[in-house]
């Protein structure tokens, strides 16, 4: 039976909201805890754009070294051989890659303005599938953006040429958030009966229904005889209103009614990691996460009015689904309330012993420390907020590799494109 695999696109669809961005180390330690959770594959970055490549190449040394294994790192790009050859040329190593182009009639008129049609559309994206395959690519998604506003025989023309120039999987992206669990179920099952391809599932919440949509897409490939790879980002940070949250979609599939029984997840998801994810996720985007949120919010396992405070002390179960420790949940958090040392752009060596010192990271000598917080200082010139210890521990773990994904260095005038 074909199974559920989750592509976390937080690096991707989170970073290019607007007003939000991530530091090039935090959205590195989302990719390492999305690896400790067990989730498949991260959206990592935008291979095409100059100020990411350290980055990525950095992110891509730290798979080859067994850090960021097994999860799988694909880059995000646009369908047209010269996007390919740009990335290639940028992340030479780079394997794993996300081939994006509009595909509903609304886009390609509204954004090529009759300069292209349908025909043109498939011509690019498969000379795109083509030039990455020459460049060694080892994975190829293609994503048909807009897909719910997609003729579907034209959906289906599009996947099978992706397919034959050898495609492993479709992402039917609902760009708008436009779906509901109904349509959602009628177009993926049409699609992955039709294209007997793997299908990613991509919601939006502009109508509050990502994760319903998400799962509903999910059953809808399974019941059509193929994987589902559903697309999310943490705390459901996404364009305009947001993805499909990752914890939010992992408990509805494996916990909603009758779901989890018949629809199984391909590689196990370790929930116990939501929790240090969601807070994570919240710091680094500087985004509170919402007192409702489910499993992760404040009030997920508070229980005030009578009935309910006494029904979940005489057992949990009579109101609550879950349990908060599946979640990572119920460890007391230290918070400072008096004096603190914390890292910034302008530490300097004792504060900065001392702070490590208190993680058990000790330094022969000053000359010793030096080099690594002169990294933590440039993390901090991007980040602007005081580092989380894990941060600072990857610092000094893999200087080498910190070093490169800290370097932003603008090309000169003639290279800037
Ligand atoms: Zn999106």
């Amino acid at each position: 039976m074909a199974k559920i695999y989750f592509i976390d696109v937080t690096n991707r669809d989170g970073v290019q909201t607007a007003r939000l961005g991530l530091s090039k180390l935090e959205k590195t330690m989302i990719n390492i805890y999305l690896n400790r959770m067990g989730i498949f594959q991260s959206e990592f970055g935008f291979p095409t754009t100059a100020h990411e490549s350290l980055y990525l190449q950095a992110n891509l040394e730290l798979a080859d070294i067994g850090v960021l294994r097994p999860i799988r790192l694909e880059g995000w790009v646009r369908a047209s051989a010269a996007d390919i050859e740009r990335a290639f040329a940028l992340v030479p190593s780079i394997r794993h890659l996300n081939l994006s182009i509009s595909t509903s009639d609304q886009m390609i008129n509204g954004k090529f303005q009759g300069r292209r049609g349908r025909a043109d559309i498939l011509r690019m994206m498969t000379e795109a599938v083509d030039t990455a395959w020459e460049h060694g690519a080892k994975s190829i998604g293609v994503n048909a953006e807009d897909a719910s506003r997609t003729d579907m025989a034209y959906l289906v023309e599009f996947a099978l040429a992706a397919k034959e120039h050898g495609a492993h999987r479709i992402r039917y992206c609902d760009t708008l958030g436009y779906d509901s669990p109904f349509s959602i179920y009628e177009s993926v099952k049409t699609l992955a009966e039709n294209t007997k391809m793997p299908i990613e599932i991509h919601c939006h919440g502009d109508l509050g229904m990502a994760v319903a949509n998400s799962i509903a897409g999910a059953k809808a490939a399974i019941d059509g005889g193929q994987d589902a790879y559903i697309n999310t980002t943490i705390n459901g940070i996404g364009e305009r209103a947001g993805n499909a949250d990752l914890v939010a979609t992992v408990l509805a599939v494996t916990k909603s009614k009758g779901f989890a029984e018949k629809y199984q997840l391909g590689k196990p998801v370790d929930l116990t990691k939501a929790w240090m994810l969601a807070k994570f996720a919240s710091y680094a985007f500087g985004v509170p996460i919402p007192i409702n949120q489910p499993g992760v919010g404040a009030n997920a396992f508070a229980h005030a009015s009578g009935i309910h405070a006494d029904g979940v002390l005489k057992d949990p179960e009579n109101y609550e689904l879950y349990d908060f420790a599946e979640l990572g949940r119920g460890e007391p958090e230290l918070v400072e309330t008096g004096r603190e040392i914390c890292s910034g752009e302008y530490s300097g060596v004792s504060g900065f012993r001392h702070l490590m010192g208190r993680m058990a990271m000790s330094f022969k000598d000053t000359e010793d420390a030096r080099p690594i917080l002169e990294l933590v200082r440039y993390a901090n010139v991007e980040a602007q907020q005081p580092l989380v210890k894990d941060e600072l521990l990857f610092i000094a773990r893999y200087p080498q590799i910190a070093r490169k994904l800290l370097t932003l260095t603008p090309p000169d005038g003639t290279a800037i494109s």
